[in-house]
């Protein structure tokens, strides 16, 4: 995005962000949305921009308008989310009102809100996907032993099927943005394997990642964003260790670890007795994974990482059993055993 848009998409986050009545919330959408306001004056200067970065800074403002919208929508929502839960009403069986956010969404809306700080677009992608942007342009080419860790769920084999990880988004958006770098990217989404359902697994699972493609991007760029992202939602004191992993899409490839949150590090039945659970995988983008979006990788670099959500959620909510979140049971209560 343009520099300028940048810096007032970045101011009004953050004004946004301290406000704490319905009344100052309102005062802001007139100050962004309102016939004079901020959108309205932007959009109005374009005539002043020169004619050959017109349509780029077009799309620029349209992309600031619309995350600016959402990020105040998130708010109202996350208000009166709270003001109901502050004031339960009795409903038609005389039981509690206890509706609110599903905490997958709860956890993306928070991680949403990290990601557009630190100046990344929020995208989304389709979850019935070919197997060219599942697996071919994620360097796992048919017949690779890789694909033996993703047991995959077919709608017609052997092309279509349903994504089985966020990464697939990364592939289509590197192909789309090919010629607009640099690119900052985050999005979420549900994803898809064949997998036996007990307390830790499930068939549907929901994943985030993010996406930075640009010039001279370091691992130290992508352990100093996990860390930032890491103790954002779980505070300064969470303890993250990483270690190298292998992903086909990344060269080399990280696996964050957290502390169990549940025994500490000393071992219990959510750990596996490990004291530290997986939090997802992470790494710098492979350059032949660059090279089949036709992004040369002696001039660009960038990293990678996506998360498994439900565990996050699960982490912070307290919640010892995948299913709950699947479940019908949406009043579950957060330290319910
Ligand atoms: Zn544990």
């Amino acid at each position: 995005m343009n520099q300028d848009l940048e810096k007032i998409k970045i101011e009004y986050i953050s004004k946004i962000d301290s406000v704490t009545t319905d009344n100052q919330l309102e005062q802001i959408r007139i100050e962004i949305f309102g016939r004079n306001g901020k959108i309205n004056d932007l959009f109005s200067q374009i005539k002043n921009i020169s004619p050959e970065l017109r349509k780029q800074y077009g799309a620029d403002l349209n992309q600031l308008k619309t995350e600016l919208e959402q990020i105040l929508k998130n708010k109202s929502v996350i208000k009166s989310d709270k003001l109901k839960s502050d004031t339960p009403k009795p409903s038609v069986f005389g039981l509690p009102k206890t509706g609110h956010l599903h905490p997958i969404t709860q956890t993306e809306r928070q991680l949403n809100d990290v990601f557009l700080k630190l100046g990344f677009s929020l995208y989304s992608g389709p979850e019935i996907v070919t197997d060219e942007y599942n697996f071919k342009r994620l360097n796992v080419p048919a017949n690779h032993p890789a694909r033996d860790m993703q047991d995959s769920i077919y709608i017609k084999e052997p092309e279509y099927l349903l994504r089985t990880q966020t990464s697939t988004i990364e592939s289509y958006l590197l192909a789309q943005k090919s010629k607009e770098l640099p690119l900052r990217a985050a999005f979420a989404g549900s994803t898809f394997r064949n997998e036996k359902v007990n307390r830790s697994n499930h068939f549907v699972f929901h994943q985030y990642q993010a996406v930075v493609v640009d010039k001279e991007v370091t691992m130290k760029d992508l352990i100093g964003t996990m860390d930032l992202m890491f103790k954002t939602l779980y505070g300064p004191g969470v303890v993250v260790r990483y270690r190298c992993k292998y992903y086909p899409e990344v060269e080399p490839g990280v696996g964050p670890d957290m502390q169990c949150f549940s025994c500490h590090g000393v071992g219990c039945p959510i750990c596996k007795y490990a004291g530290w659970i997986e939090m997802g995988g992470a790494g710098m983008i492979h350059p032949k994974v660059l090279e089949m979006a036709d992004i040369n990788p002696k001039i660009w670099s960038g990293f990678a990482f996506g998360m498994g959500l439900d565990r996050w959620t699960m982490a912070q909510k307290n919640i010892k059993d995948i299913r709950t979140l699947m479940g019908g049971n949406l009043a579950y209560k957060p330290n319910e055993k």
